[in-house]
């Protein structure tokens, strides 16, 4: 299962940035996870305890902040939220805008004792 490896990476750098903290346990995570990153929440949270078990993260709480995808208009310029990926600006309807939010898969902080 993808989310799996995705899990277990993510466990490896929070017990990296635990270790540098000199903590004994991660107790939680929140974590930003954007609509384009390709990671589906529901498995990554099924993944997560079993990536964590063993480790500095085993019994951590996972929190799921979903970023929404947000694209800017490479005529107008305008930054808009969309439901899905799309080639034409919701504003101005010009072709061409760049992808400016929604590829997150990033730790946004953890706590630790
Ligand atoms: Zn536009």
């Amino acid at each position: 299962m993808h989310e799996l490896s995705i899990a277990i990476s993510l466990v490896e750098q929070l017990e990296q940035a635990a270790r540098r903290e000199r903590a004994s346990r991660i107790t939680s995570v929140r974590l930003a996870l954007g609509a384009l990153s390709g990671v589906e929440r529901g498995p990554l949270e099924f993944c997560f305890p079993m990536a964590a078990a063993g480790t500095l993260a085993e019994g951590a709480r996972l929190e799921i902040e979903e970023v929404p995808i947000t694209v800017r208009c490479r005529s107008c310029g305008a930054e808009t939220r969309v439901g899905e990926l799309q080639l034409a600006c919701p504003r101005c309807g010009a072709p061409g805008v760049e992808v400016t939010g929604g590829r997150e898969l990033t730790v946004r902080s953890m706590e630790v004792v």
